[in-house]
């Protein structure tokens, strides 16, 4: 971590390429089990109303949902600012801010990412 003094105090020291790679890494990760706790609850409901089942499987459905969404939002939670240590989510829903409302640091978006996110 580059920690150059020359900058003063009220500028923070720019992300460098890992650290906003980690960060974009974490996003992907929770967009991704978003998108799972989805498909589990439209495949699994569209099963039950195609076959017909019990309620027991309809639980069974909606707890393994819960359980994706879950642990998408405690992905999305633990995403922070590298500088300051905010919380990134409560800045912006669903996606990482373009910087960081605390102390000012912008977040690039990395150029691959768009092709990454793909499906
Ligand atoms: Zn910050």
């Amino acid at each position: 971590m580059p920690a150059d003094a020359s900058n003063g105090p009220q500028k923070p020291v720019p992300l460098t390429n890992i650290e906003v790679a980690t960060l974009w890494r974490g996003e992907r990760s929770a967009i991704r089990l978003y998108v799972a706790a989805l498909s589990i609850m439209a495949a699994g409901f569209g099963f039950i109303a195609f076959v017909g089942a019990d309620t027991e499987l309809r639980y069974l459905v909606l707890l393994a949902a819960l359980a994706l969404l879950g642990a998408a939002l405690y992905v999305q939670f633990a995403l922070r600012c590298p500088r300051c240590n905010a919380h990134l989510a409560v800045q912006s829903i669903m996606l990482i801010p373009d910087r960081c409302k605390s102390c000012g640091v912008s977040i690039a978006r990395p150029p691959d990412l768009d092709s990454e996110l793909d499906i």
